[in-house]
């Protein structure tokens, strides 16, 4: 911590002395105390650290940060880089949520307690601190710490994201695209990573904006990098020639032999389509869609109608027997992981499989033939792939 309280109650932080004599003479003598839990604090000088204040106890609760070199330095030039807003405010103590953000900021558009992590934080806990920013009209601006969420991302492979990474994902408004907003305390830049395309649960493909400002509303200027096209026929290839047999997925395979008659390493080309809302969906795109166009739509002939609600039954169903599981993502407050389910009847319409009778209401309109060979389902996703292109570069 760099600020504290004094005896007389007036706030003291260490980040408005610039000279360590100045500092050394100013608190001789002074005890200081917790702004948030008024217990003791000690006055800490290491080489590595920069020079703070910690409890002489480890009972206070107000932060959800141990204080690393990493997280004091970052708090540090966060708060530099914020101080072209309206004072911004340092370990700002919130009393009723009992809560001390790293800094505080208030614009024309809201207020914001920015968190500054480094280090893992249990999932109830980020939901528990983000719910009571939220209850008290303050929108928690969750940050990464870049160091925590790998090298810095100048080439075009994808990063991988665990389910811890994954919760920073945030998405305030329509308008605003979902992104992950980093942070490095050694360079004072922000990083926004926008997800685009996963291939599991992890690997994913993002678009990357750099700035040495917070950019409140981001979202126009992201660089376009569709690389993962590229990438999506080699991996869809491994995967029907290696993870198809792996372990995790015997239930998907037995079920696919048992009520279709095919190895799942043949799976139709239709399954595994890239989707705008994926990231709400836990479970890896090929494996999702496969339930969901197995359980709804494999089965069912030419010109008969698919509704929409049972759709999305079946796919509860799935939910609940585990077999399909979501993100928990508290920072996105736009869409559902129905949205996703509604593009992919979508991107079947337009590879011409479906067809939309009514927002509801879809028609199969032709039976997908069964794949024979490996040379054949590869052949067959490249056409997919391609006819998806094709329709999103004439809509886009
Ligand atoms: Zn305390």
């Amino acid at each position: 911590m760099f600020v504290a309280k004094k005896k007389d109650g007036s706030y003291f932080s260490l980040l408005d002395w610039k000279r360590r004599e100045d500092m050394e003479r100013i608190t001789k003598g002074e005890s200081f105390y917790c702004p948030a839990c008024n217990s003791s604090l000690l006055l800490k000088q290491g080489k590595v650290r920069r020079i703070h204040f910690a409890h002489l106890n480890k009972s206070c609760t107000a932060s959800s940060e141990s204080e690393s070199p990493y997280h004091l330095e970052g708090k540090v030039k966060l708060y530099e880089s914020l101080l072209q807003y309206n004072q911004p405010i340092l370990e700002h103590y919130i009393p009723n949520t009992q809560q001390r953000a790293d800094v505080y900021v208030e614009t024309n558009y809201g207020r914001y307690a920015f968190e500054f992590q480094c280090s893992n934080l249990p999932a109830q806990e980020f939901k528990r601190r983000t719910k009571l920013y939220e209850r008290e009209g303050i929108r928690p601006m969750w940050i990464i710490g870049q160091e925590k969420l790998g090298p810095p991302d100048n080439n075009d492979s994808p990063l991988k994201l665990s389910p811890f990474q994954w919760r920073f994902l945030q998405r305030p408004s329509p308008h605003i695209q979902p992104f992950i907003l980093s942070f490095c305390p050694y360079q004072s830049i922000f990083t926004y990573h926008q997800p685009i395309f996963s291939i599991n649960s992890s690997t994913t493909y993002v678009n990357s904006m750099t700035s040495e400002n917070w950019i409140e509303q981001p979202g126009i200027s992201f660089q376009k990098r569709p690389i993962w096209k590229e990438h999506y026929l080699h991996y869809k290839k491994k995967w029907r020639y290696e993870y198809s047999f792996y372990k995790p997925y015997q239930k998907l395979r037995k079920y696919c032999y048992g009520n279709m008659n095919i190895p799942l390493s043949l799976l139709p080309s239709e399954i595994g389509l890239p989707v705008p809302s994926f990231y709400h969906i836990h479970t890896s795109l090929i494996e999702w869609q496969a339930w969901l166009y197995f359980d709804s739509i494999y089965h069912m002939p030419p010109l008969t109608l698919i509704h929409l609600p049972s759709v999305l039954k079946n796919f509860r169903f799935r939910l609940k027997s585990t077999d399909i599981s979501l993100r928990e993502l508290p920072l996105v407050k736009v869409g559902a992981y129905e949205d996703a389910i509604v593009e992919y009847l979508n991107a079947l319409v337009e590879i011409g499989l479906l067809e939309r009778e009514t927002p509801t209401i879809y028609r199969v309109l032709k039976k997908s033939l069964p794949l024979s060979t490996m040379e054949e389902a590869h052949k067959q996703d490249q056409v997919v792939l391609q006819t998806l292109l094709r329709t999103k570069q004439t809509t886009d």
